[in-house]
């Protein structure tokens, strides 16, 4: 029985805290990647869901390419709810031959 030990020293429990911690802070850091990531693909899908309804709604105008486009041409005849941004940005579908914009995303 002479040199048993039982349980943990501090420094063994030092270490054992440090480690998760580190593990802790990269996943979290992981998973803010992962949000902004999403929120990105989310806010670009909507902007390809205003550029055909904006493509749909010059068809049937007979606009020109450098015709200008509101959300209020393509909603609701075009677009049934307007698309709201992730983070919170306002979006401008602009003429009709440059890509709808984001405020708040690139
Ligand atoms: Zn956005």
């Amino acid at each position: 029985m002479v040199g048993r030990h039982r349980g943990f020293t501090l420094v063994e429990v030092m270490v054992v805290v440090l480690i998760l911690s580190v593990l802790a802070t990269i996943g979290a850091m992981g998973w803010r990647n992962a949000q902004e990531r999403a929120k990105t693909t989310a806010c670009v899908e909507n902007r390809w869901q205003i550029e055909r309804a904006k493509q749909v709604w010059a068809m049937e105008n007979s606009k020109r390419p450098d015709d200008e486009a509101t959300l209020d041409d393509v909603h609701p005849s075009q677009l049934k709810t307007l698309p709201t941004c992730p983070r919170g940005g306002n979006y401008t579908i602009g003429s009709l031959n440059e890509p709808s914009r984001c405020t708040a995303c690139p």
